[in-house]
């Protein structure tokens, strides 16, 4: 079987910020893949660099060292506009929700529908719809943020991440700020909408009790990717053959 495009192939990749005296390396020689309907989990302690790099992949920030390419397409050097272009193809879930306030449940992810396509409004409320009922919201439609709960929010921003069902996702400790049962849930969620639409999902988190959700755990240390599990069967595979092709 042939293997698959990555859905984010990253070589080489350093970043810093501040200037002159002020500069500092914050990601040291990044090396990583991930390919389509992979759900990678990132872990690391706080300051590591895991949102930094997060932004580089989503196209919210410029790469200034090395090469980060999502769907083939080269990052370093790419202008506003195709970062533009970028950021329309991925799901971003944050921490906090981010959800417009003076805003029901279904404008919510209405909103990202139509940002995203040119199509008619009954549509898009149906598509809506639709997505809010996938992640259990079908009876709060119509409420405002204020009067959900913190994993009831956390599941709008889901349905808004993965309305226009794109190839990546990227979430940033999206159960920091819910309890075991409601994060527990909201990662269930991601993880069967991910698998239903062969979505790739990288997402951050602290919570040791969601890391069975993963396919492939990496670690971020002092910025450098300390620990790839894919990585560590790689090699364990290569280390065979190679053993293999000496005994021959
Ligand atoms: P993590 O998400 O793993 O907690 P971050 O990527 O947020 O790590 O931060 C990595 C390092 O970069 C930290 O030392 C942080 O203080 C620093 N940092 C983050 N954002 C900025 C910024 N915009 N300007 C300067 N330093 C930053
Ligand atoms: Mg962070």
């Amino acid at each position: 079987m042939m293997k698959k495009e990555p859905v984010i192939a990253i070589k080489n990749l350093n970043h810093y910020y501040g200037r002159g005296a002020l500069k500092r390396q914050i990601l040291f020689n990044i090396n990583l893949e991930i390919f389509p309907g992979e759900i990678v989990i990132m872990t690391g302690p706080s300051g590591s660099g895991k949102t930094t790099l997060l932004s580089l992949i989503g196209g919210l920030r410029s790469v200034q060292e090395g090469s980060l390419k999502f769907l083939d397409r080269e990052l370093f050097g790419a202008s506003q506009n195709q970062l533009v272009q970028v950021r329309r193809k991925i799901g971003y879930i944050f921490q906090a929700h981010n959800l417009l306030g003076f805003l029901t449940a279904r404008q919510n992810v209405q909103m990202a529908v139509e940002l995203n396509d040119e199509i008619a409004q009954s549509e898009a409320i149906a598509k809506s719809e639709a997505m809010l009922g996938a992640v259990g919201l079908t009876e709060r439609i119509n409420y405002y943020p204020d009067n959900l709960s913190g994993g009831q929010k956390q599941r709008i921003a889901i349905a808004r991440a993965l309305v226009n069902h794109p190839p990546l996702v990227l979430a940033d400790e999206p159960t920091a700020a819910l309890d075991k049962q409601s994060g527990r849930d909201v990662v269930e969620i991601m993880q069967s909408l991910a698998i239903d639409q062969g979505t790739s999902i990288l997402l951050v988190t602290h919570d040791n009790r969601i890391l069975d959700i993963a396919d492939r755990i990496v670690e971020m240390e002092d910025g450098l990717l300390t620990r790839d599990s894919q990585a560590m069967v790689n090699s364990y595979d290569s280390g065979v053959k190679n053993h293999n092709s000496e005994k021959r």
